[in-house]
């Protein structure tokens, strides 16, 4: 049958899932780049190559239909060739070739010299930050480790991504200084988690090390942390913090519950008294710090006290900025093990609730900010708006400040000092001083 691809041995790359995808979605394009292969990031292809994401049920799902809808243009001839790679491939590469065998290949989280390879390019080494960002120009990830060793007993993260491993500093300074040679202002550095960093390297935590080599990076305006750990952090983090204006005064850190039993059950390594004490010395060290969190509710076996207890804190601890999952039964995990007693039903209603609570924080934070000024740096301009974030917000996730675009102009990428003039619970209004 002829096929009647739109375009010839242009490879069209799908990211899926989290930020950690996209970073390896753009090394992989970086790589295609440099093997002169013509390479697009969710735009039209004839060769598609899709980065799943297999964390938590929706994802999976989501991460399946993708699937499907290529192998349905395939089938119309649309596509000549679909390659599947990422997490829900690593963590089920065998299910998947028996499910939908017509994917021409299927590679694991680890495998990108094989899937080059598939795709008639060759795996350079010496690309070190040699990547195609897909982000807006102004803002990267950068990945500063992958894997993790930590044991939580709901995570399927570790099968899919292995043990931790961090990447170099002087790397990862390579890697920012090109980054920033591109135009990036803000870093956001990323892994699974981040507070790990250095311990199988230099045999310590390094994350502060490695700030305070890459504050040093010319170009780069604002240096953004995700995905910390309660346990065992790192607190001269906070001292680089208070000390460098570029580290923003921002940390995401997923707590996931505060209960107790769920705590013990989930195998944080961590109780409500400690989590508590480490969220108050952050505020004490870092008043004006924006700390964003994640909880997961509907955990096995979570009693309306354990619940209640949760509200109560979320409404005492008052984050700027807080998300909900519902917990998703993954198998091969620790948790497995448990009984999913909580029906999605209750579960979903908890995260509601929960978020509940936390639009009612949100709102009365972002009221207190009217008035103050801010520099905020532009990422887009949408309808009669210009979009931008203050150092407290992380994009995508947080907070975004509008500022009128009919009688202001400001450029993209750039920063701008403002004044918020109005707020919503998720969003601030404001003006160009
Ligand atoms: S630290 Fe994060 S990635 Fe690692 S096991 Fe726990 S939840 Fe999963």
């Amino acid at each position: 049958m002829r096929t009647k691809s739109i375009n010839k041995n242009k490879i069209n790359v799908v990211t899926l899932g989290c930020s950690k995808n996209v970073y390896d979605s753009e090394v992989l394009m970086g790589q295609l780049k440099a093997s002169g292969k013509d390479v697009v990031h969710e735009e039209e292809g004839n060769i598609v190559v899709i980065n799943t994401c297999g964390f938590i049920n929706n994802a999976k799902e989501e991460s399946v239909n993708t699937i499907l809808e290529y192998m349905q243009r395939k089938e119309e001839g649309e596509v000549d060739k679909v390659f599947v790679t990422g997490c829900l491939s690593e963590r089920y590469k065998p299910d998947l070739q028996k499910e939908i065998p017509n994917v021409d290949q299927y590679f694991g989280t680890t495998e990108l010299p094989g899937l080059l390879k598939a795709l008639g390019a060759d795996y350079k080494h010496e690309l070190i930050g040699e990547r195609l960002t897909t982000t807006p120009k102004n803002y990267a990830y950068l990945k500063i480790a992958e894997g993790c060793d930590r044991p939580c007993s709901f995570c399927a993260i570790p099968l899919m991504r292995g043990k931790h491993k961090s990447t170099p500093i002087e790397d990862l300074v390579t890697e920012a200084e090109k980054l920033a040679s591109n135009g990036v202002k803000e870093l956001i550095l990323i892994a699974q988690d981040l507070t790990y960093y250095g311990l199988d390297l230099y045999k310590k935590r390094n994350l502060a090390e490695l700030l305070k080599e890459l504050v040093k990076v010319d170009g780069i305006e604002w240096i953004r942390m995700h995905y910390a750990f309660p346990t065992g952090f790192p607190m001269d983090v906070l001292e680089v913090m208070r000390n460098e204006s570029k580290v923003c005064n921002y940390i995401d850190i997923p707590l996931q519950h505060i209960s107790d039993d769920i705590l013990k059950s989930m195998r944080r390594g961590t109780t409500k008294a400690k989590t508590t004490k480490l969220i108050q010395e952050f505020r004490k060290s870092v008043p004006e710090m924006a700390i964003r969190t994640t909880l997961i509710v509907g955990y096995p076996g979570e009693t309306e006290e354990d619940f209640q207890l949760l509200k109560d804190w979320v409404k005492e601890m008052r984050f700027e900025r807080l998300g909900c999952f519902t917990y998703s039964h993954e198998e091969n995990t620790h948790a497995y093990n448990l009984e999913d007693d909580v029906s999605e039903e209750v579960k979903q209603e908890r995260a509601n609730e929960i978020m509940e609570i936390q639009s009612q924080i949100s709102w009365e934070l972002n009221r207190q900010k009217i008035g103050q000024t801010f520099k905020v740096v532009i990422d887009r301009k949408e309808g009669n708006y210009f979009v931008g974030r203050t150092e407290f917000d992380s994009p995508d996730v947080d907070n975004e400040v509008l500022i009128d675009a009919t009688n202001n102009y400001l450029k993209t990428g750039e920063f701008a000092n403002v004044k918020i003039t109005d707020a919503t619970d998720f969003d601030l209004y404001a003006e160009v001083l």
